[in-house]
């Protein structure tokens, strides 16, 4: 059976409080299915509260939106990998488009923070994706390209253990969706840029993100390249959340 990942990027969005209520609301009415997963990315503050809800049911994975590359310092508001790994977490997103867009971060730090999760046995999910222009330009597998050279160097082992969210940054928050198709062109070609290098194309998880909803999910996963989403709106409301995953 193949993998099939539903996870949920809170952002800014559910303190620890709110976290426990969505937990509880959505636990009720979760069952466990093989080659199901639900994936959450809480805010930091709120990792132990989804952790210990969760309580190590099967198919549920906790993880971090962001880590330093450090694993401690004078690095004022920012938390490490074994820091979120202490909290609960499993996993932790990298290069989200927001990290990338908003505050600026490189493809160096996103490889630095990649190995720092590595070496904390945390599983990285590697956020990619073209802006608006770049698609126009017909730059989208160029500039895909660019973010994975974060991975420069790693073997195949290590590279086995990343995930990565191919994540358009004109379809993020805004509505508008890749097509299946025009997703599984660029799912292909990350898939490739891993077997090149040694991973097997059945062990390279890829998920699609960008506005993904209940009423658009189903044609993404019969895509067969396509082997979960990464969801940000629409993971923070619990019966649309509860919906998707059934
Ligand atoms: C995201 O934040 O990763 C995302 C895909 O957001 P949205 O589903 O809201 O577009």
């Amino acid at each position: 059976m193949s993998r099939r990942i539903f996870a949920g990027n809170w952002k800014m969005h559910l303190g620890p409080e709110d976290a426990r209520q969505f937990l509880k609301v959505f636990l009720s009415r979760y069952r466990h299915e093989a080659g199901r997963e639900v994936w959450f990315f809480p805010a930091a503050v709120a990792l132990p509260a989804v952790a210990e809800a969760a309580g190590g049911r099967a198919g549920i994975v906790v993880g971090a939106q962001n880590v330093h590359w450090e694993d401690q310092g004078a690095f004022t508001g920012e938390i490490s990998a074994p820091m979120a790994r202490q909290a609960g977490a499993q996993a932790a997103l990298v290069g989200h488009s927001e990290r990338r867009h908003i505050f600026g971060e490189t493809d160096e730090q996103t490889g630095r923070k990649v190995r720092a999760l590595l070496r904390h046995q945390l599983t990285p999910v590697l956020c990619v994706g073209e802006k608006l222009e770049e698609r126009e330009q017909g730059h989208t597998l160029q500039v895909v390209e660019g973010q994975l050279a974060a991975l420069a160097g790693l073997d195949a082992a290590a590279l086995g253990q990343v995930i990565v969210a191919y994540e358009p940054v004109w379809a993020i928050g805004t509505g508008k969706n890749a097509t299946p198709k025009d997703a599984a062109e660029v799912h292909g070609f990350i898939r490739a840029w891993f077997a090149a290098r040694g991973v097997a194309e059945r062990h390279t998880t890829i998920l699609y993100g960008g506005s993904v909803k209940p009423d658009n999910v189903k044609p993404l996963l019969a895509e067969p390249e396509i082997n979960g989403v990464l969801v940000g709106g629409a993971s923070v409301n619990v019966a649309t959340w509860s919906e998707m995953v059934r």
